[in-house]
């Protein structure tokens, strides 16, 4: 029996603007005091006239155009029709036949994964289940209703939980370059739906497919990875244990447990039908070629693009072009500092203290490149440094640290902590006679063994409080032994 997992990623995110989709509330909802950014449009009120966020459109559009999607010039508003308590109007206003952009792609290690649609809509209100004066009650916040999202469905194109994550992490990625949403899983701004099902080639040589499957109440990437995970396995069980798929054609919804690790039957889905999807009555959003084509001017260079130009034009490694344009202001930042200078050696000592000593520091200060002021003279002065072997590429990184915590330039603070290193063959000559007399085992290992000259040079770099040349060390220390 051959199985081949189909899963599919409907991801919505909540625009940063500063208004709603629909009225000027401000669109901020964290960390206010609820009801407080509401208005007759976003209450659904009788007689409110919605008005579209021109802001929020362009965005949308805009992250089309990132994602390779073609755009539609002419499109509308749609009613969605339910009732949930948190949801004002009756109805979601959001986009079904014509979205703002459609057949975009993006690519994971290689392989596509095809991006059926990017549409607008407004997030709906949320609903706080809680005990009040001994009462459990559900009290309504309606801060976040009419909010902008944007929510982007991929074709079932990928195969595994990790490519799940990689797609994830891929458009977190696109989406905070186009600078449109934090597009934060911890704090809801983004949000994932996976849909699953499994291709199932038995061992007689029929093909069938079992239900599909969609996950709601997903928190987390780790839940998103573990929830697909857990219900490919349990498709292929119950394929296994019956023999036969029910049916094909019903898509149920799931949710996922995260304190049980598993998912739970919510409900049988209603079909698009019972929506009753029908026109909103504001008229057509028309943005025609020349404004599209603006809008695509403003697109930053995206990761994929910097990668490879990091590669060709620094000759990085592709391990260090990925990391440095994990976010797009430590992009800049490396950026800026080898503005000056088209030094593939330059470039590749910039990586290294970005990548290692300033990625620990900012995990130790709980800080973020943006905050620091980093010197771009400062890296210059400190390569140069370590290229005429002035300095170690230790110390390197210790006092380009140490200088933007103090302000002061890196080679003050290698002279007034003597971190210099010495070139003078004569001092490290003496050092090297008190560590060779210090240690006679190691001496007698050397006769036997020449590369345990490593614990000597340990030893007299030691000495030196790391100042000695490393190579000079070496080579005085040969000739001692010799
Ligand atoms: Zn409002």
């Amino acid at each position: 029996m051959k199985t081949t997992p189909i899963i599919g990623l409907e991801v919505h995110v909540e625009l940063k603007t500063d208004t709603k989709m629909f009225c000027g509330c401000a669109a901020d909802h964290f960390h206010v005091d609820p009801n407080t950014h509401t208005c007759p449009v976003c209450l659904g009120l009788p007689g409110a006239l919605p008005v579209p966020n021109q802001k929020a459109c362009e965005w949308c559009i805009k992250l089309g155009l990132a994602l390779g999607c073609s755009i539609n010039e002419e499109t509308f508003f749609e009613r969605k029709n339910y009732f949930y308590p948190d949801l004002a109007k009756g109805y979601q206003l959001t986009q079904l036949q014509k979205p703002f952009a459609i057949n975009g792609k993006l690519s994971i290690d290689g392989h596509e994964i095809r991006i059926n649609r990017v549409h607008q809509e407004e997030d709906t209100g949320k609903s706080v289940h809680m005990n009040l004066d001994g009462e459990d009650v559900t009290l309504l916040d309606f801060n976040r209703s009419g909010v902008p999202l944007v929510e982007i469905v991929s074709e079932p194109d990928i195969q595994s939980p990790e490519q799940a994550k990689k797609y994830l992490n891929k458009l977190q990625q696109i989406i905070r370059y186009v600078g449109v949403s934090d597009a934060d899983i911890e704090k809801g701004s983004m949000r994932c739906e996976p849909t699953v099902n499994v291709k199932i080639e038995t061992d007689d040589g029929h093909t069938v497919y079992t239900p599909l499957v969609e996950i709601k109440n997903v928190a987390s990437l780790t839940g998103v990875m573990n929830a697909i995970e857990y219900e490919i396995n349990r498709q292929i069980d119950d394929f296994e244990a019956n023999g036969t798929v029910k049916t094909a054609t019903n898509k149920t919804t799931r949710g996922w447990d995260a304190e049980k690790q598993q998912t739970f039957l919510q409900r049988d889905k209603e079909g698009s039908a019972d929506y009753r999807y029908f026109p909103e009555p504001i008229p057509p959003i028309i943005f025609t070629q020349d404004q599209i084509e603006a809008i695509r001017a403003t697109l930053p260079e995206l990761p994929d693009a910097k990668i490879a130009r990091y590669q060709t034009k620094f000759q990085l490694s592709d391990y260090d072009s990925q990391v440095l344009t994990d976010d797009l202001n430590t992009a800049k930042v490396f950026e800026s500092i080898v503005a000056s200078s088209e030094d593939a050696k330059f470039a590749k000592f910039t990586a290294n203290i970005i990548n290692g000593p300033i990625r620990t520091y900012l995990n130790d200060q709980q800080k973020t490149i943006d905050q620091l002021d980093l010197n771009s003279e400062y890296f210059k002065e400190t390569h140069d440094a370590v290229e005429k072997s002035e300095i170690s590429s230790t110390v390197a990184k210790q006092i380009i640290v140490e200088s933007i915590e103090t302000g002061k330039s890196p080679l003050e603070i290698a002279k007034d902590k003597n971190l210099l290193q010495v070139s003078d063959s004569s001092a490290i000559e003496e050092l090297a006679k008190k560590v060779l007399a210090d240690n006679p085992k190691a001496v007698e290992d050397y006769k036997k063994n020449p590369m345990s000259i490593g614990f000597l040079i340990g030893q007299l770099m030691k000495a030196s409080s790391g100042s000695a040349n490393p190579k000079l060390a070496k080579e005085i220390l040969e000739k001692l032994l010799s």
